[in-house]
């Protein structure tokens, strides 16, 4: 059985939580118009009936803490945000167990990369509290709309935006923080099925000194034309390759890379300032590591992939993070090559993982390694 903590029992959570004031919508949607919304859920289609907000400005600092109804932000068209992209984000999800419970994953990694993210990009730091009080009460308010279905859940988006009016070009002195949820089912649709990825050859995501390691909307912006010339070879994700060499891999735009060898051993692209650290990336290493596995962060050559795929020593390659959780790859392409991993359906250690990962996010294993807070 899960052998987690409550986030009330813990201390933490309660007291940040009751810093929220809740104004509660006084339109929610129906429940038979919700429950109808969560059966089947798409990815990030629907939102719920609430979402959480704290703004904050120079001279005061963080303030109005509160859950209100969900719906369409204000902004000046002068707003920082939508000229210089300062913003930062988050993904997790709220889990719902067997007997009804809702948990969420290692969230105390997420609001310790938000405030590294905000340091990067010179917004103002969210404190933990602030930012698993949001999560927290948002959860417990909309807990309805937890789905309980296989492979579902509540994905929570936090966020942070510049959002002073002014055009000139310096931190800006006013922001808001926000979280919103949405009821989701499996990423890429349907079941595990492989997916097939382009190497990007002529674009980069990030490069060295630049925002590779925080999650920011102008790093995805800058992976949308690579991934749209995947689309059109046919690939479902892009991998990039370090900016400096143009030679090794580094990540999805999304997700993280794993590569295992016919002979068990593991590796991933070592964090060289300009990957994102996942937090899934860090408990597969571990999940594996417990299973005997030799996992090295290290740097990975396209070439020794490409040659490790052809003559078989490389069996299975996988991605993860926390919307698609851990999804085989089976396809390798670029400009010159076009190649078939071994297992890249149903690799034994790939589904494994994901099994293992999975059956504790959904308390169906016990959480060892005290991964899971319980929100409802
Ligand atoms: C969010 C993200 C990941 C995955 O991180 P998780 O914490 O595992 O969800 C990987 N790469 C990039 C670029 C990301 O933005």
């Amino acid at each position: 059985m899960t052998t987690s903590y409550d986030l009330d029992a813990n201390g933490t959570p309660i007291e940040a939580a009751a810093a929220f004031t809740l104004r509660r919508t006084d339109n929610p949607l129906p429940d038979v118009a919700r429950e109808r919304e969560i059966a089947a859920p798409k990815f990030g289609t629907v939102f719920t009936d609430h979402m959480a907000r704290v703004s904050w400005s120079l001279s005061t600092g963080w303030h109005d803490r509160r859950v209100e109804k969900y719906g369409p932000l204000q902004l000046d068209p002068a707003c920082a945000v939508l000229h210089y992209g300062q913003e930062i984000f988050e993904g997790l999800k709220a889990y719902r167990h067997e007997d009804g419970s809702v948990w969420i994953f290692r969230p105390e990694a997420n609001a310790a990369r938000f405030a590294a993210s905000a340091r990067r990009l010179a917004l103002p730091e969210l404190s933990e509290d602030d930012f698993l009080g949001a999560i927290t009460v948002l959860v417990r308010t909309d807990a309805a709309w937890v789905p309980a279905g296989d492979e579902t859940s509540l994905y929570l988006r936090p966020f942070m935006f510049a959002s002073e009016k002014f055009l000139g070009v310096r931190p800006s002195l006013e922001a808001e923080f926000l979280v919103i949820a949405s009821p989701v089912g499996p990423y890429f649709g349907g079941k595990v099925a492989p997916v097939s990825i382009w190497v990007a050859e002529d674009y980069h995501r990030a490069g060295a000194g630049g925002t590779g390691a925080a999650k920011c909307g102008g790093n995805y912006a800058a992976s949308l034309l690579p991934q749209q010339e995947g689309y059109d070879q046919g690939c479902e994700q892009v991998c990039f390759l370090d900016a400096s060499t143009n030679t090794a891999i580094e990540e999805l735009g999304g997700m993280n890379v794993f590569v295992v060898q016919a002979d068990g051993r593991v590796s991933t692209p070592e964090l060289t300032g300009s990957i994102l650290e996942g937090v899934t990336r860090s408990s597969v290493i571990q999940l594996l590591t417990d299973a005997g596995h030799e996992v090295d962060e290290r740097c990975i050559l396209l070439t020794e992939l490409q040659a490790g795929i052809t003559d078989g020593s490389v069996a299975e390659v996988f991605a993860c993070g926390t919307a698609a959780v851990v999804t085989p790859i089976g396809r390798l392409a670029g400009r010159s090559f076009n190649l078939t991993v071994a297992d890249g359906g149903a690799g034994a250690v790939t589904s494994r993982v994901r099994g293992e990962l999975t059956d504790i996010q959904y308390g169906r294993a016990t959480d060892r390694h005290g991964w899971l807070r319980r929100l409802v």
